[in-house]
């Protein structure tokens, strides 16, 4: 009999995206609010004879190998519960690679809860949280998902009342963005606006979207955004569309706009895919 499960891997974006401090190990000390949204890759996990792994994804540029997180998710669970069955991964991938939408991490945490699932192992999400901070800092919220306030380098997570759901444009120019370098190119004590993240969590609370909205930052647009124009033409073209607010995604270069009306996003959605790459309607989830 074969055992398999068809699990939803979703993306993120980030309301607010704040940085601290550098620590001594060089990571980075943050804060940041999370939001899950509708757009996410479907991942096939099955088992198999052999105690082994293999891995396909429908986008040939994602490597199928150890480097894959998916296959340190596998790792994890196989040695903590000494579980010897094979198992065999399908990635059909939906969300844009190296764009700041945290997609591996959103794949880790996917396989994380199959797996949680097709062993009937029985663990709690928080166990779960647990095991996903060794695959990476993003992964224990794609756990989680919803709306949360991240902390520390992304683990420290408390949860805030869901978002009300809420249009979102995507679009992902065609470059490549490294993270690490990104936080390399930081320069801390040149930031001149951070977030007011409290103000946002209240303003989230009450549903003020378009408080919310028009008063989001993303400190790391201070190196994406510089090197790349096309980040703040994109968003301005969002707000000429009738955004109530537009900003960069994590590291970028993706940038997502709020918008409280379809037809205007569904506008501005022709608009940009003459000129601004990858274009995606979704919404908060
Ligand atoms: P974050 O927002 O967490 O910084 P990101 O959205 O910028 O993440 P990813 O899409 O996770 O970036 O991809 C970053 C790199 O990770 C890719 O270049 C890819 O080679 C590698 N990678 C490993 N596993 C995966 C996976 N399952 N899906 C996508 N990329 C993966």
């Amino acid at each position: 009999m074969v055992k398999s499960v068809e699990i939803n891997a979703h993306a993120k974006i980030n309301l607010a995206l704040d940085v601290i401090s550098r620590r001594e190990d060089g990571y980075h000390e943050l804060r940041m609010i999370m939001q899950q949204i509708e757009l996410h890759d479907v991942l096939y996990i099955e088992e198999i004879e052999a105690g082994n792994i293999s891995i396909s994804c429908s986008n040939p540029n994602i490597p199928v190998d150890a480097s894959n997180l998916v296959y340190k998710s596998w790792k994890l669970m196989s040695n903590l519960y000494k579980v010897d069955n094979g198992i065999r991964i399908h990635i059909d991938k939906h969300i844009p690679v190296a764009a700041g939408l945290a997609g591996g991490s959103a794949d880790a945490a996917a396989v994380l809860k199959g797996l949680n699932t097709l062993w009937n192992m029985g663990l709690t999400n928080q166990e779960l949280m647990d095991i996903a901070v060794n695959i990476g800092a993003d992964v224990p919220y794609c756990i989680m998902g919803k709306t949360a306030l991240a902390e520390g380098i992304g683990e420290k997570l408390t949860a805030i009342q869901k978002m009300k759901e809420t249009h979102i444009l995507l679009a992902k120019p065609p470059i490549d963005v490294s993270t690490a370098q990104v936080y390399k190119s930081l320069d801390l004590d040149n930031i001149k606006r951070h977030p007011d993240i409290e103000g946002l969590i209240k303003y989230i609370n009450s549903n003020y979207q378009k408080e919310l909205a028009s008063n989001m930052v993303n400190v790391l647009e201070t190196v994406t955004a510089k090197k790349y124009p096309i980040i703040e033409k994109i968003k301005l073209e969002m707000m000429r569309f009738g955004a109530l607010g537009s900003m960069m995604s994590g590291s970028g270069p993706s940038v997502f706009g709020i918008f409280d009306d379809y037809e205007n996003m569904s506008r501005c959605k022709n608009d940009l895919e003459r000129w601004a790459g990858k274009v995606i309607m979704t919404k908060t989830i």
